[in-house]
């Protein structure tokens, strides 16, 4: 009997149809509710999601057959790891497929602030012309630091090398070799606070990560620097954020994702001049998606006929 797939976020067509010509029996329902999704869960051999799907420990109760759960992207938030490695469920994510998408973001935010784009358009809009208010920063010359650099960052590292930034990075888990490689100076995380005329994050949200960026880091950096979060909520303080803007000490904050997301309208930072902010959309681009939902199909197709 084939195994049966259900596909509870949207996949591309083109993901279906690997797991199909892969001879496996898939069942698309999207944007199921979490009772719905519990009724049926216990039919399926393997889960595909974005990050839509919350698979709890309380739908995994449910889901006697499953064997396996393939998540369209990197992060697994909404995966309830230690349940699912209770019931001796696999989970796989893609790594790398949004990569180059998600550094993109990361640059792109770097040039708003560094040259107040956001800010400047809306002063444009509201038919105002301030040059003098929006003089802005070469980025050529200054330095990144970049904190964490597996397959985002090392892209991130590669298009600020190629805009003539000298890069320094902090990641304990890679080698001084590797690094070197990239083009990038090593330097522990008191060095790249102190050294960065920008710095963007990169990390996973762990327990080491947590608040990594708290308003002692804040008051660590240079005066106008600029920092950049396009990797997880809670990674960075906010509220310490927002007081290090508030007053002047940092020129610019950017960030694509928020400890409580979305953001409380009453949030500190969103009144903020020198704020930058998109709704998590670090890995949406046509490309990212398609790549990373093919990418887990394969994944899965591959583990279920092995
Ligand atoms: P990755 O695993 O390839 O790289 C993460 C790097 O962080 C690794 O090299 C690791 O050694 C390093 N690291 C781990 N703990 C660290 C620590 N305490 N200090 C310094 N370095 C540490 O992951 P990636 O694909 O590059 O993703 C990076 C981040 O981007 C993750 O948080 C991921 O969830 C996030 N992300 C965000 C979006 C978005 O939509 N904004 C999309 C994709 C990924």
């Amino acid at each position: 009997m084939a195994a049966r797939v259900l596909v509870s976020d949207d996949l591309s067509p083109e993901a279906v149809a690997v797991l199909k010509q892969a001879g496996l029996e898939v069942d698309v329902k999207v944007g199921l509710k979490p009772d719905a999704l519990e009724a049926i869960i216990g039919d399926y051999d393997a889960l595909a999601v974005r990050s839509a799907t919350k698979v709890t420990a309380k739908l995994l109760e449910k889901a006697s057959r499953l064997r396996v759960i393939g998540r369209a992207g990197v992060g697994v938030d909404n995966v309830d790891l230690d349940a699912a490695t209770r019931r001796g469920v696999v989970v796989m994510n893609t790594p790398g497929g949004s990569s180059v998408t998600v550094a993109e973001l990361a640059l792109a935010m770097i040039l708003a602030l560094s040259r107040h784009v956001p800010a400047a358009t809306a002063s444009v809009k509201a038919g105002k012309w301030e040059k003098k208010r929006f003089q802005g920063h070469e980025l050529a010359g200054k330095t990144l630091g970049v904190v964490g650099i597996g397959n985002i960052g090392s892209v991130l590292v590669d298009r600020a090398l190629a805009m003539k930034m000298r890069v320094v990075a902090y990641d304990p888990f890679i080698s001084a070799e590797a690094a070197a490689k990239l083009g990038v100076e090593r330097v522990e995380l008191d060095a790249l606070w102190a050294q960065a005329d920008v710095v963007s994050l990169h990390v996973p949200l762990t327990e080491q990560t947590r608040n990594l960026v708290d308003a002692k880091v804040l008051a660590r950096m240079k005066k106008g620097a600029l920092l950049v979060n396009c990797a997880r909520g809670g990674i960075v303080d906010e509220r310490a954020l927002a007081d290090a803007l508030a007053s002047g000490h940092l020129g610019g904050a950017a960030l694509d994702v928020f400890e409580q997301e979305p953001p409380p309208a009453d949030h500190p930072l969103l009144g903020l001049d020198g704020f930058v902010a998109t709704p998590h959309i670090g890995a949406s681009t046509e490309e990212a998606q398609s790549a990373v939902a093919v990418a887990v199909a394969e994944q899965l197709a591959a583990y279920l006929n092995h």
